[in-house]
């Protein structure tokens, strides 16, 4: 009988959006009466900006005619979006970098899923604890961990983010190979200063480590000391990989596009010692696995660097940040405390005391119709907190606001 990888009975079911579903329907179906708001979602609400559905046209059109119609294109991107995303969002910041470091993709998803590839099966892994969950589980799929015991894999390096560490990570003790940084982060809203980055960078230039910086709320940072970059800091360019989105920043979830960014100077090392270049190495893979993004999508997010593209979609970002001020106020009103949505459209609310995540779920549902995500789905450390998102639109949020608003606890 033809044997499977082991390694996935290892994972842990993703119950968590199949639970609030069920608990959601049967709600809906007790209470029919009842108008049911998600600050739950991690997707947008708002639809393309024009800039580029007019870009998105343009490309349809040329692909109906034979003089401009295009096939397989290069499988990292077209050099008119390398380009745009390089002066965009680099030299304008200036970060040198060159257009062929840029990796345009299909999502930040299959990028920070797919990474891992390229390292040795005896990487130490480390990852923040709340994070965004396909980080640890791939590498659980890769056979990177342990068993799941006691509501942890055995090695990997957690990096607990809590209220006392104002849920920043922090230096580990031991020595990790690959570090995974989500800053501005999923699901706790909090981001990185540029003094926190750089002890990560100086970590890893010292252990010889690759950090992966997942950077896909880039575009909602407000606070001038939180670097948009990873390579703001001095020697990322040595040690580390970024990986962008046009997900939340231009509303793609539903196109698809993203970008990462492999520095041609990161090297990581053979068993025999001798230096490789990790960016001839996701080269050859992309080249191998992936055959590039639609032409007409990548015009479209060309479009976004556009002067008009970008004001339009920063205009849709100033509106989900108008959303998070509104949740944080309607939290403040009913005597919660939360942290997040200043850098990225995340809510992290402390659960009141004695009070677990799912049991504010359930109460957050039944007395206020309001559905969010509770924290511990994120990791063993988001247990105690719960998650709402900016994304719905800003009717919704402010109704949900407002019951949010009049609980009591
Ligand atoms: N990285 C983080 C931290 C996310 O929260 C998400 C989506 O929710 C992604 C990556 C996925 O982005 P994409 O839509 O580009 O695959």
């Amino acid at each position: 009988m033809t044997r499977i990888n082991e390694h996935y009975l290892k994972l842990q079911g993703s119950y968590l959006f199949s639970t609030i579903a069920k608990k959601v329907a049967a709600y809906k179906i007790a209470h029919p009466d009842k108008e049911v708001i998600s600050l739950g979602i991690g997707d947008v609400s708002q639809p393309l900006v024009p800039a580029v559905i007019e870009a998105l046209h343009a490309a349809s059109n040329e692909m109906g005619q034979a003089d401009t119609f295009r096939g397989y294109g290069p499988e990292q991107g077209y050099a008119f979006l390398r380009e745009a995303i390089l002066q965009g969002d680099y030299l304008s910041r200036h970060i040198d970098l060159q257009a062929d470091e840029i990796f345009v993709s299909d999502g930040a998803k299959s990028d920070v899923a797919n990474f891992q590839e390229l390292f040795a099966a005896d990487c130490k892994i480390a990852l923040q604890n709340p994070v965004y969950p396909v980080y640890l589980d791939t590498n659980v799929m890769a056979g990177r961990t342990g068993e799941f015991v006691q509501g942890a894999y055995q090695g990997i390096i957690y990096l607990p983010c809590t209220e006392e560490n104002h849920f920043v990570p922090q230096l580990p003790k031991e020595h990790a190979d690959i570090i995974y940084l989500c800053s501005p982060n999923n699901p706790t809203g909090t981001a990185m200063t540029r003094e926190e980055l750089k002890k990560w960078v100086d970590y890893a230039k010292e252990h010889n480590s690759v950090i992966l910086y997942d950077s896909a709320y880039e575009a909602f940072i407000s606070q001038e000391n939180v670097p948009h970059s990873i390579y703001e800091i001095p020697g990322a360019k040595e040690v580390a990989v970024e990986f962008r989105s046009f997900s939340k920043t231009a509303g793609f979830t539903g196109l698809r596009c993203a970008y990462t960014v492999v520095p041609k100077s990161v090297q990581v090392e053979t068993a025999a010692g001798s230096k490789q270049s990790l960016h001839a190495l996701w080269l050859r893979r992309q080249t191998t696995k992936f055959n590039g993004v639609p032409y007409v999508v990548q015009r479209a997010a060309q479009a976004v660097y556009t002067e008009q593209g970008r004001a339009q979609t920063q205009a849709v970002i100033k509106g989900y940040m108008q959303n998070a001020r509104v949740i944080l106020s309607a939290l403040q009103q009913a005597g919660l405390t939360a942290f997040g949505g200043e850098n990225a459209p995340y809510i992290w609310l402390k659960t009141p005391k004695g009070v677990d995540s799912w049991t504010f779920f359930d109460k957050l549902l039944t007395e206020a119709q309001v559905v969010g995500t509770p924290g511990v789905g994120f990791g063993s450390c988001g247990e105690g907190f719960f998650r709402l998102t900016a994304f719905n639109t800003p009717q919704r949020t402010q109704q949900a606001a407002k019951r949010v608003a009049q609980l009591v606890f």
